[in-house]
């Protein structure tokens, strides 16, 4: 009889074996299972050195490296002109709206130079939708100033860097660390709440000593991180991505083990943002008139809400804007005493909200005989259809134009 052969079975490993190694590997190695999820070993930073993934620095570069999203930005660290536009690009805006923007601008302005030579209306014109236009403007400034006054030689360090015409503090600390590898923070609302959480701090950090001791405390990160420039964009993306605002996801945090505000249970109380006012509310006429020479538009000046960008006119209203005709004789009193008008169409109100003020625009489609005051190198122009729809607007100007147009064509039709 063949005879069987009896192998005894292995006792079954319990899981609170494999609990108490990897544990072990955490704390020891690096590997991040006890702060949540992340599975991580040595590699390689931005320039090709071996980095450990040891400690709080290590787990985070570690995890980002892993993780980091791929971005456009990102994938030329080494030229610094591309990381500039790409940092005023993201400030106040997010990483989704950017990208199309930012693809489409360096498409048109590879390079310093090409930058330097366009027009302003130009790199408006590309810049329209993206909002804040100021730092359009700015960017257009320092671009020309570095070649002027540097010869198109970027700065190094984060000193040079503050003065560049239109470069704060943040976008200083992010060219130098993430292009030259200066151990310097980058901090901004992600960075100051990722920091608050950490190690619990209830004092705003936006002002007084709170932000000395931040910057002190994320210049020291950087430079223990030993690569300050992926430490910098770690913290950001981990602000971005799991250390969110209202619900942070620290189960997927790499750090996890090293944080004071998850251990007292409530790390949203941390760094919470400051409760926005009220939107005022604003009611405006706009008029869209065209007259017998073409569309009358007006540039805005090149400081505050939508800078240097052109607009038709438009007019407060007054007393609930109950009568478009008394709004419209008073403006057309001082703009365009001889101008007649010879039909009128009204549009819709829509709303339009911005971060602290919201718009109803009344638009109003008028033809009108007889030319309103037009000063030679004045911010009014009347302009012909194709002038129009090149000039760089506002996205509700956008909407006013365009329906504008249809009222034109309907009317000669
Ligand atoms: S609060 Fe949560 S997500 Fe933020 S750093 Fe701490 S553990 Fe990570």
């Amino acid at each position: 009889m063949e005879q069987r052969l009896a192998f005894k079975r292995p006792a079954p490993i319990v899981p609170a074996f494999w609990l108490f190694l990897f544990r072990m590997c955490g704390r020891g190695e690096g590997w991040g299972w006890p702060g949540g999820g992340v599975m991580c070993r040595d590699s390689r930073d931005s320039r090709g050195r071996v980095r450990g993934a040891r400690g709080f620095t290590g787990r985070l570069l570690c995890w980002y490296r892993e993780n980091a999203r791929d971005l456009p930005w990102r994938r030329s660290v080494e030229d610094p002109y591309r990381v500039w536009v790409s940092e005023i690009m993201l400030q106040q805006t997010r990483v989704e709206a950017v990208i199309p923007y930012y693809e489409r601008f360096i498409r048109s302005f590879p390079t310093l130079d090409a930058l330097a030579s366009a027009t302003r209306e130009d790199v408006l014109r590309h810049w329209q939708g993206l909002g804040y236009y100021r730092r359009a403007h700015l960017l257009h400034e320092g671009v020309r100033w570095m070649l002027r006054e540097r010869g198109g030689r970027y700065p190094r360090s984060r000193d040079e860097w503050r003065l560049v015409p239109g470069v704060g503090d943040y976008t200083a600390g992010a060219m130098a660390s993430i292009c030259y590898g200066e151990p310097v923070g980058a901090v901004d609302g992600n960075v100051r709440r990722v920091f608050a959480r950490w190690f619990a701090w209830e004092t705003p950090l936006d002002r007084g000593p709170g932000m000395v001791r931040l910057s002190r405390a994320a210049r020291l990160f950087a430079g223990w991180s030993g690569d300050p420039g992926a430490w910098n964009q770690a913290v950001m993306e981990l602000g971005a991505r799991v250390c969110v605002p209202a619900r942070p996801r620290c189960g997927e945090c790499p750090v996890r083990v090293y944080c004071r505000g998850e251990r007292s249970g409530n790390p949203a109380a941390f760094s919470r943002v400051r409760k926005r006012a009220l939107p005022v509310r604003h009611a405006m006429w706009v008029w869209a008139p065209l007259t017998e020479e073409g569309w009358w538009v007006r540039r805005r000046s090149v400081s505050g809400l939508w800078a240097g960008l052109w607009e038709f006119p438009g007019t407060p209203c007054e007393e609930g804007c109950a009568k478009w005709s008394l709004a419209w004789s008073r403006f057309q009193g001082e703009a365009a005493p001889r101008a007649t008008v010879a039909e009128v169409n009204m549009g819709e109100e829509f709303q339009h909200r911005l971060t602290h003020r919201e718009y109803g625009f009344r638009p109003v489609f008028l033809r009108l005989t007889g030319a309103p005051r037009v000063e030679a190198g004045a911010a009014t122009r009347l302009v012909g259809d194709e002038e129009l729809m090149a000039l760089p607007m506002s996205v509700p100007q956008q909407r006013i134009r365009a329906w504008a147009r249809v009222c034109a064509e309907a009317s000669t039709a």
